[in-house]
């Protein structure tokens, strides 16, 4: 799956990424910390610009919609699993242990994504241990989450 170019004037965050992996690829990863930074924040801008969706209803709707888009880009079905089990505890609004979703990781070499624990060398691009990024839950709710309930 490729997108724009990364030096298309509409991926601010991709032009940052592709900068910081440049950095990292020349051991430079305390400069390419800011860059990832930044690409989170241009994509956080860019989401909340497109609004959220309101209702729980249309939260369900973009989860479910997602699930095909994702499995068509060739995201593992152990991925989509999580996201279906996290997507029915939400549409119930219960909390959803930890092991039914466990941390999740990405290679910052190729995308790759691991479940619970990442693989000692990337499967894909054979990367080092290093290499993996970990997504943990959130910690709190975002300050936007914390003044809305969601409506049935
Ligand atoms: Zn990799």
């Amino acid at each position: 799956m490729r997108g724009p170019a990364p030096d298309s004037p509409q991926s601010l965050s991709r032009r940052l990424i592709h900068a910081a992996r440049a950095l990292e690829t020349s051991g430079s990863y305390n400069a390419a910390k800011l860059l990832w930074a930044l690409a989170y924040s241009e994509e956080i801008r860019g989401s909340a610009a497109a609004g959220e969706p309101v209702t729980r209803a249309e939260r369900d709707r973009e989860l479910q919609a997602l699930i095909p888009a994702l499995r068509a880009a060739g995201t593992g079905e152990a991925i989509l699993s999580a996201i279906e089990r996290g997507r029915l505890a939400a549409l119930e609004d219960r909390t959803i242990p930890l092991e039914e979703i466990p941390p999740v990781y990405v290679c910052r070499t190729c995308g790759q994504v691991a479940l619970s624990r990442p693989p000692e060398r990337c499967p894909a691009c054979g990367a080092r241990p290093l290499s993996w990024r970990e997504f943990r839950r959130s910690t709190s709710s975002s300050p936007c989450a914390r003044t809305r309930r969601w409506r049935a």
